[in-house]
């Protein structure tokens, strides 16, 4: 059976750089997007140029009737999604927790935590018993983020632990499930939370004296989601140059 990988927010950033690899490495990929129509047809693209077989599915992964759609999209258009990597994330502008409203909390819970919930669901109702799937949590779940985006952290290391819980649920089946933890990664996310250049500002502070590259996290992504990892599940790889 041919291994489909759906990728959720793979227009840019960590997510395209992953759909671009993947494909190099033999996955039939989904890319999926938001807004962003422009930019996942641009990955499509190159994906194409170098021989890869890909496509572009637009959905909301944190609305339950999208994903389950999307679902069904991919497999009618590229085959039974067989591998999964929850990526899709959002954060707002650098704020300390009094300065969060609740309807910005709510968002970033949805946007980083429920669409990992909702994709993780449909995915292991329908992968078959050599499954994988690899969620993108992040470095703030384990320093909280202060003074930056302390909902943020909060939902990824709720990640965290839905990672290391579905992952037990579902090993008997054989299914694998882990997660990264990027630290400061050179993509747009930055722009988001109100500092482009926010990595560039902390890199002093990174033991490898540099921040990272979106492929750097999608090379780690690529090897739990792969056969190399086959004894591993239910934990999670920091990728943060030794934060
Ligand atoms: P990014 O460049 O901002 O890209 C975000 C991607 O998510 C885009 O493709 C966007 O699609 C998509 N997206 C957002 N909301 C979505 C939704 N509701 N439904 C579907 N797609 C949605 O982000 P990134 O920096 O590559 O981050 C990727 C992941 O790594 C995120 O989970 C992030 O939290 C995590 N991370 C990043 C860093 C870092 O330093 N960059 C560090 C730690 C963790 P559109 O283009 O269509 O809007």
């Amino acid at each position: 059976m041919s291994k489909v990988v759906l990728i959720t927010g793979a227009s840019r950033g960590i997510g395209a750089a992953t759909a671009k690899l993947l494909a190099q490495r033999g996955y039939n990929v989904a890319i999926n997007y938001v807004k962003n129509a422009d930019a996942a047809t641009d990955v499509a693209n190159e994906i194409k140029q170098n021989g890869g077989m890909c496509d572009t599915f637009c959905a909301d992964v944190t609305n339950e009737c999208d994903v389950i759609q999307l679902f069904n999209d991919v497999e009618s258009r590229l085959g039974p999604v067989t591998h999964l990597v929850n990526n899709a994330g959002i954060l707002f502008k650098q704020s300390t927790l009094s300065d969060i409203s609740l309807e910005r909390f709510l968002n970033t819970v949805n946007g980083n935590l429920t669409s990992t919930f909702l994709c993780a669901k449909e995915f292991i109702k329908r992968c078959p018993s050599d499954g994988a799937m690899v969620n993108v949590s992040s470095g703030a779940a384990l320093s909280g983020a202060p003074f930056e985006y302390v909902d943020y952290a909060a939902a990824k290391g709720a990640v965290d632990s839905l990672t290391r819980g579905l992952a037990l649920e579902v090993a008997e089946r054989g299914i694998r499930v882990n997660a990264v933890r990027p630290g400061l990664i050179y993509t747009d996310i930055h722009r988001d939370g109100g500092e482009p250049e926010r990595v560039d500002r902390l890199k002093e502070k990174i033991p490898l004296k540099r921040g990272g590259q979106p492929i750097e996290v999608a090379n780690s992504i690529a090897y739990l989601l792969s056969d190399d990892a086959s004894f591993i599940t239910g934990k999670i790889l920091d990728v943060t140059g030794g934060i």
